[in-house]
């Protein structure tokens, strides 16, 4: 079966929606949200269904409540900035279940719309409660998931809730979450490169070896490069190593080689005598890092050899930085590469949290095809996974 999308549902007029969004936003210490892409990206959504007159009840997490009320983790300032953003009324409700929300819900007109307390406030919640799920959907009649990066968690108002309703329907967010992940993986133009980085190696060895029997290239950056260089008899000095790896990522070399993949290393990196923004630096060859230093980045040669790489590309996606980007000293390898995809003409997708606050900042996010919102979500896509908030959609969804 497939998901079912909201706008092949006829008639919204009066019907009243829980909405399930991802508005775990960033606050700074006085609560103030630091950086609003995650609401802007559901506004489609729920504007569609305020348009066609629906009843809007929508559903978020923030932050780790750990089943606890507490102030701190409280959706107001959410439901505020998208007050703000639709230019209309947003009600927030003292609670996500319960008699005081009955009574707000039961009062809504054709067009209003009500956002519910941190549902994360329950343990049922994160425990998939099927009880509790049954007291988040009470009144509603249509379920909506918009919230792809919480879709790979069977959470109640993910997974749980849609036991409940007749109509199980997915928004345009996740319609264009799925659409690009399927020209990347399911369908892809080729040649179909993939670029990996991030800290470690253990966070993405599924998708490594997963990744091997999908793509034409695979390059590596970040720290998860230094296990590899390690294993092929670099001395790697004090780099990021994980040795009880070494051997799977010899197997992740020998069978990229059986495939025909082309499995491409940085060759030569920014190294550093500590890990502080003003350590002292050089750069070397990956043969050369002293002893007592460390790789914080990629160097220029790596960034020539990687964006060669990509020139014949025709799709690429990323996921992980290529250095420690938040330090200034290490992010050039980082930036140079988000500039080499914002220049190809392939199809590029970049996905991860901290590969898109990379392509924010430096500014090239325009020149991505698609930026996906999902970080766990995206990868365990990336890795063959059935996320159990997709799989109950297409469960559910059109035959
Ligand atoms: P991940 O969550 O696995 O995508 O890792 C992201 C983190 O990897 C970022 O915070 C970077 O600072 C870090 N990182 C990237 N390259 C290195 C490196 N060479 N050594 C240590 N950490 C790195």
């Amino acid at each position: 079966m497939a998901i079912q999308y909201i706008d092949q549902i006829e008639n919204l007029n009066g019907k009243k929606i829980f909405m399930r969004v991802d508005f775990n936003v960033p606050l700074d210490d006085n609560q103030n949200i630091t950086e609003d892409t995650r609401i802007r990206a559901v506004l489609p959504t729920i504007t569609y269904a305020l348009d066609r007159k629906a009843k809007v009840v929508l559903a978020s997490h923030l932050g780790r409540p750990k089943g606890e009320r507490k102030s701190k983790y409280s959706m107001a300032p959410a439901a505020e900035r998208l007050s703000q953003l639709l230019g209309k009324k947003v009600t927030l409700a003292p609670d996500c279940i319960g008699d005081e929300v009955a009574r707000l819900t039961d009062a809504m007109q054709p067009g209003d719309i009500i956002m519910l307390e941190n549902v994360r406030f329950y343990p049922g919640e994160e425990k998939n409660d099927e009880e509790f799920a049954r007291a988040l959907a009470d009144g509603c009649e249509i379920y909506v998931n918009d919230a792809f990066a919480v879709s790979h968690r069977a959470h109640a108002s993910v997974e749980a809730i849609t036991r409940f309703f007749p109509v199980v329907t997915a928004g345009f967010l996740m319609k264009n979450e799925m659409t690009y992940f399927e020209k990347v993986m399911t369908n892809p133009v080729r040649p179909l490169v993939a670029i990996l980085g991030g800290a470690k190696v253990s966070g993405k060895l599924e998708v490594l070896e997963s990744l091997c029997t999908k793509v034409d290239k695979i390059i590596i950056g970040g720290g998860m490069a230094f296990t590899f260089l390690k294993a092929l008899g670099n001395n790697v000095g004090k780099s990021l190593v994980e040795e009880e790896l070494i051997d799977t990522a010899m197997r992740v070399l020998n069978m990229s080689r059986e495939r025909g993949i082309k499995f491409l290393l940085p060759v030569d990196c920014v190294v550093a005598d500590r890990f502080s923004a003003d350590a002292e630096t050089k750069i070397t060859t990956v043969q050369e890092i002293p002893q007592d230093w460390m790789a914080l980045d990629i160097g220029p040669a790596s960034v020539k050899l990687f964006s060669d790489e990509l020139k014949d590309a025709e799709t690429i996606v990323w996921n992980g930085p290529m250095g420690v980007f938040e330090m200034d000293a290490f992010a050039k390898g980082t930036f140079d590469m988000v500039s080499a995809v914002a220049d190809s003409s392939a199809i590029t997708i970049v996905g991860g949290g901290d590969t898109d606050v990379a392509v924010q900042r430096g500014g090239q996010a325009s020149k991505i095809s698609y930026i996906s919102t999902g970080g766990g979500a995206f990868l365990e896509l990336l890795e063959g996974k059935k996320l159990p908030g997709i799989k109950v959609l297409e469960e559910k969804g059109t035959k």
